[in-house]
């Protein structure tokens, strides 16, 4: 089981969009093991987007994160980082796939809606960032053997 990190960015809780995006995980078969509302920093907006600081578009990046509140989550399912990527789509929302995500419902390379970690690192990373160890509600759904076979793990 991986555990990815994700944010409804402000852009999906001013557009009241949380709820449509947060089924499409739980209809793939996600757990949603931790989740807040939450406002960003500065501080953590920097530490969160530390590849991006140096670059020339960050202030707006910044201004945009921290400019409303965000909807924070922990995610958890078979090889969880790599299916909530693909079902983000592309960065930009002109240029995500009709059917993901930011394809469907973005029209921006910045506003694209929900952040997800791109890989083991930065989940290990950005879930201790978000979250601490006893904010994480892991529990065995009673569906799970109408999810998957039982030897699938
Ligand atoms: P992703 O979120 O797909 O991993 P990046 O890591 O490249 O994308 O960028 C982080 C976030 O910064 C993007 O999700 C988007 O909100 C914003 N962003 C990316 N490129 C730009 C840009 N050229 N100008 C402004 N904001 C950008
Ligand atoms: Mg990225």
């Amino acid at each position: 089981m991986e555990r990815t990190l994700i944010l409804f960015k402000p852009d999906c809780v001013q557009r009241r969009l949380v709820g449509r995006i947060l089924a499409r995980f739980e209809d793939k078969g996600l757990n949603v093991v931790a989740m807040k509302m939450m406002r960003i920093t500065p501080a953590l907006a920097k530490q969160h987007y530390a590849e991006h600081v140096e670059k020339a578009w960050y202030p707006t990046l910044e201004g945009f994160i921290t400019g409303g509140p965000v909807v924070a989550a922990i995610l958890e399912g078979l090889e969880a980082i790599r299916v909530v990527r693909e079902m983000l789509g592309a960065t930009s929302g002109l240029k995500a796939a009709a059917g993901t995500i930011r394809g469907d419902f973005s029209s921006s390379r910045q506003m694209n809606l929900v952040h997800a970690s791109d890989g083991p690192e930065a989940a290990a990373r950005e879930i201790k960032l978000y979250f601490r160890d006893d904010e994480i509600c892991a529990s065995e759904l009673t569906l799970r053997p109408w999810l998957r076979a039982s030897d699938e793990n």
